[in-house]
């Protein structure tokens, strides 16, 4: 539950709404998903984001830009339409229930960073980059929001911007037990391909202790060669990622039953090159 006195701001400019969020205990509310469930205690004032005019999804040349208050479901009627952005389509439809994809957006997402998210792994294996404003101004790429701590920052996120690269081949996994609980953590892979030789590779996981984590030692046995279930067989000796324990699954179990999920994942690949 809200406190009672909860002011609503209804700004209908990121100036005007950037401004607001300077000032301790308001926040943005976007989907609204994350904020009724733990931040209540903390708010003084809920900053409506559906005024800004960020619902937009657009490709120019390319480039595709998400408007930071698109939902989940809209990514996945997007895709629908126009069959780009596949694999982060695929990880959204699998997110939460259809009526929390109808609430949860990508700003509000991107923000939060659950430990369960959807959206992390693919925009990091798709190199998407963030644009943001308020207290920290630019255009970062996933990692650097993150790591470089703009996420922290009194921000709003504008849009996400992807390029299409071609030649890419890439997908995700996302692994749990029973379909609606949350993912103990997700996978993605992007091979650039050319000729059937790779050119780039970029492996990520999120569920884990540092958030996510980039595989690139797993990445460069893969460089400038064909995909073989040898190589892949090598690259899963790389992939040692730490997560934390929960009253459910030991950080083991998760460990090995990422590798697997990994080798699938590489494998599935594989076979959309060959
Ligand atoms: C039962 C359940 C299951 C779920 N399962 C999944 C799942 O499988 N995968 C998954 O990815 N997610 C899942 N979620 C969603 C996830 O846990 C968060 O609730 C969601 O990501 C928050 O998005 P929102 O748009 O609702 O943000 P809000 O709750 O509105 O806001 C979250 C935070 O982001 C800030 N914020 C909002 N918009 C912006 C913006 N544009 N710029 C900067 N900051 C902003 C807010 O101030 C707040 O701090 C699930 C949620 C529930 C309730």
């Amino acid at each position: 539950m809200l406190p009672e006195n909860v002011q609503w701001y209804f700004p209908s400019t990121l100036r005007e709404a950037s401004k607001l969020i300077q000032k301790e205990g308001i926040i943005l509310h976007a989907g609204g998903t994350r904020i009724l469930k733990t931040q209540t205690k903390s708010i003084k004032g809920l900053v409506e984001i559906s005024g800004l005019g960020l619902n937009y999804i657009k490709n120019n040349k390319n480039k595709i830009s998400i408007g930071a208050g698109s939902t989940f479901a809209d990514v996945v009627a997007y895709n629908r339409a126009t069959k780009q952005l596949p694999m982060l389509a695929k990880a959204l439809h699998q997110a939460a229930s259809t009526p929390l994809r109808n609430r949860i957006t990508i700003g509000g997402s991107l923000k939060d960073f659950p430990l369960w998210s959807s959206l992390y792994a693919p925009l990091l294996a798709l190199n998407a980059k963030v644009k943001v404003t308020g207290e920290a101004v630019g255009i970062y790429s996933i990692e650097d929001y993150v790591t470089k701590n703009i996420i922290k920052k009194n921000h709003i996120v504008k849009e996400i911007i992807i390029k299409e690269e071609p030649g890419l081949i890439a997908d995700i996994k996302r692994f749990s037990l029973i379909k609606f609980e949350y993912p103990l953590f997700t996978i993605a892979a992007a091979f650039k391909v050319k000729n059937f030789i790779v050119q780039n590779a970029r492996f990520y996981i999120t569920g884990v202790k540092s958030r996510f984590k980039r595989f690139k030692r797993a990445e460069s046995i893969f460089i400038n060669k064909q995909i073989t279930s040898e190589l892949i067989e090598n690259s899963i000796k790389f992939i040692n990622p730490k997560f934390p324990s929960d009253y459910k699954y030991s950080s083991d179990y998760k460990e090995t039953v990422s590798k697997v999920n990994f080798n699938d994942l590489l494998t599935e690949l594989r076979k959309k090159v060959v």
